[in-house]
C-alpha cells in the first residue's frame, strides 16, 4: 500500500484552515470526484480519500489527534471501513451510490442451499453395497407455475413503475447540486416484471417445500462416518441458479460376528481343546455364505487363517479384502464327572515340562 497522503494536502487547505475553509474545500472536491459523474480511473479512490480526510479534519477532537500523532493516531477511526462512515446529511446520496454497487450481487442467479441427511446401514450393506431411499424436505420450484410465481396461463406483466427496466432514476438535490441516481425499482425488486395473478399453489413465491424420497446408491466398501454427495439434490436455486447438493452421512452398525480392519473382515472362531489338538473341519460364516475351513492338528490359540477375497470390496478399485479367521481355544468352565475323569487321565499322559519347552 502506498503511504497515506497528508489530510490537509488531500483537501488542499493550510494546516491552520478554519472549519469553514475545510468544508468548502471538501464540497468542491467531493463534487468533482463523485463516482456518479466522474468515471475516470482512480476517481473512486480519490473520492474515498477525500471523505476520509474530511471525516477527520471536520471533527475537532479527531483533528487534534491527527495534528499531534499523524495517521498513526487516527487509524482506529476507520476500523469500520469506508461504508461505516457517518455522512450526516449526505446519507441519501451515498446510500443510492452503494445500493447501485450491490445491485448485481443481489440480482444474480443464486445457487440453492446444500442439504444434509443421515443414513444408518448394516455391516453387510456397507461391505456389499446397497440401494436405499431417504426422506428429505427441500425447496423446489413450484410444480404448478414452474418457478415463475404467476398463475398458469397468466403472464407476469411489465412493471409499470420502472417500465420493465428494474431500475428507477431519481433526481436528488443535495449540497453538491442535483444528481441523477439510479436505484432498484421497489415495485418489482429489480425484476422488471410484476405478477398480476399470483400462482395459487405457491402464492407467487415460485418455490415450495416438498417432501421427497431420494434414491441413494451406497457403493460397496463404504466406511462408517463417510459422506455421499448427491449432486443437484439440494434446494432449488433462485433466479435460475443451480440447485444445491445433498450430503448423506453414513453410519455403519456393528456386526455380531465380524469386525472390520481396513477392507479385511476379522472373525474369531472358538475351538475346544480337542479340536485344536486333533485338528478338525469347521464351517465358517463369511459375508458370502458359509465356507469350510480345515484346522490342522496342534493349532494354537491366536493363530490366524486367511480366506482370500472373502473380505470387503475395495471402494475405489477392483477386488476385495480377505477374511481373517482368528482361532480362540476355549477352556471349559465346568466339566461333567466323565469329562473330568478323562481330562485327569489325559493329564497323567502329558508331560508339563515338555509342553513348556515347546
Ligand atoms: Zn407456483
Ligand atoms: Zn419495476
Amino acid at each position: 500500500m502506498a503511504p497515506k497522503r497528508d489530510y490537509y494536502e488531500i483537501l488542499g487547505v493550510p494546516r491552520n484552515a478554519t472549519n469553514e475553509e475545510i468544508k468548502r474545500a471538501y464540497r468542491r472536491l467531493a463534487f468533482k470526484y463523485h463516482p456518479d459523474h466522474n468515471h475516470d480511473d482512480g476517481a473512486e479512490e480519490k473520492f474515498k480519500e477525500i471523505n476520509e480526510a474530511y471525516e477527520v479534519l471536520s471533527d475537532a477532537s479527531k483533528r487534534a489527534t491527527y495534528d499531534h500523532f499523524g495517521h498513526s493516531g487516527t487509524d482506529g477511526f476507520f476500523t469500520r471501513g469506508f461504508e461505516g462512515f457517518d455522512f450526516g446529511g449526505f446519507g441519501d446520496i451515498f446510500d443510492a451510490f452503494f445500493s447501485g454497487m450491490t445491485y448485481a450481487a443481489r440480482h444474480a442467479p443464486q445457487r440453492g442451499a446444500d442439504l444434509h441427511s443421515k443414513l444408518t446401514i448394516s455391516f453387510e450393506e456397507a461391505a456389499l453395497g446397497c440401494e436405499k431411499e431417504i426422506g428429505i424436505r427441500r425447496i423446489e420450484l413450484c410444480s404448478l407455475c414452474h418457478g415463475t410465481g404467476a398463475r398458469p396461463g397468466s403472464q407476469p406483466s411489465r412493471c409499470p413503475h420502472c417500465d420493465g427496466t428494474g431500475r428507477v432514476r431519481r433526481v436528488e438535490r443535495s449540497l453538491f447540486g442535483r444528481f441523477i441516481n439510479t436505484t432498484i425499482c421497489e415495485q418489482c425488486q429489480g425484476e422488471g416484471k410484476v405478477i398480476t395473478e399470483p400462482c395459487p399453489q405457491c402464492r407467487g413465491a415460485g418455490r415450495e417445500k416438498r417432501e421427497r424420497r431420494i434414491f441413494v446408491e451406497i457403493p460397496a466398501g463404504v466406511e462408517d462416518g463417510s459422506r455421499i454427495r448427491l449432486s443437484g439434490e439440494g434446494d432449488a436455486g433462485m433466479r435460475g441458479g443451480s440447485p444445491g447438493d445433498l450430503y448423506v452421512a453414513i453410519s455403519v452398525l456393528k456386526h455380531e460376528l465380524f469386525t472390520r480392519q481396513g477392507d479385511d473382515v476379522i472373525y474369531e472362531l472358538p475351538l475346544n481343546f480337542a479340536q485344536a489338538a486333533l485338528g478338525t473341519e469347521v464351517e465358517v460364516p463369511t459375508l458370502y455364505g458359509k465356507t469350510k475351513l480345515h484346522i490342522p492338528p496342534g493349532t494354537q490359540s491366536g493363530e490366524e487363517f486367511r480366506l482370500k477375497n472373502k473380505g470387503i470390496a475395495h471402494l475405489r478399485r477392483n477386488g476385495r479384502g480377505d477374511q481373517i479367521v482368528r482361532l480362540r481355544v476355549v477352556t471349559p468352565k465346568s466339566l461333567t464327572k466323565e469329562q473330568r475323569r478323562l481330562f485327569e487321565q489325559l493329564a497323567s499322559t502329558l508331560s508339563p515340562r515338555k509342553e513348556k519347552d515347546r
